[in-house]
């Protein structure tokens, strides 16, 4: 059983196989069942197999092994996944600018709220010492 590509249906396909040859090369044959096409595989030049670049599952494939060796961060990745490299990029920004607003309205909070401990203690000192020259302490 290998797999082959069907070029009329445009699908993947696994299926026994025939192997035949003529005086030149060597090649794998099976029939698609579907449709009836003889399809092919290289037997002594996989090298220059077509079906390795007109196979759907080469191509999903060739794409989950370069998502393993490319890694974000990786300067290729770049290149392979823009569009998710430029989202990530902008989430990225998203949630600085998140921390830093959240940050400004944390400070902006305690600087209001030490204002008003530093003023009722001001308040505080003050009532005592009228209360002091007044003499109802
Ligand atoms: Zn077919």
């Amino acid at each position: 059983m290998i797999s082959f590509w069907c070029d009329k249906c445009k699908k993947d396909f696994d299926d026994n196989f025939t192997l035949r040859s003529n005086g030149f090369a060597k090649w794998f044959e099976a029939r698609h069942k579907k449709c009836g096409e003889i399809c092919i595989r290289y037997a002594d030049f996989p090298q220059k197999d077509p079906y390795f670049h007109k196979s759907l599952k080469v191509r999903r494939q060739m794409v989950e092994f370069a998502k393993e060796l490319i890694q974000p961060g990786d300067p290729r990745y770049r290149m392979y996944y823009k569009k998710q490299y430029d989202d990530m990029e902008k989430s990225t920004e998203l949630y600085y600018n998140r921390q830093i607003k959240e940050k400004k309205e944390k400070d902006a909070y305690y600087d209001k709220f030490s204002y008003d401990i530093n003023r009722r203690e001001v308040i505080k000192k003050a009532i005592e010492a009228e209360e002091k020259i007044s003499g109802k302490r």
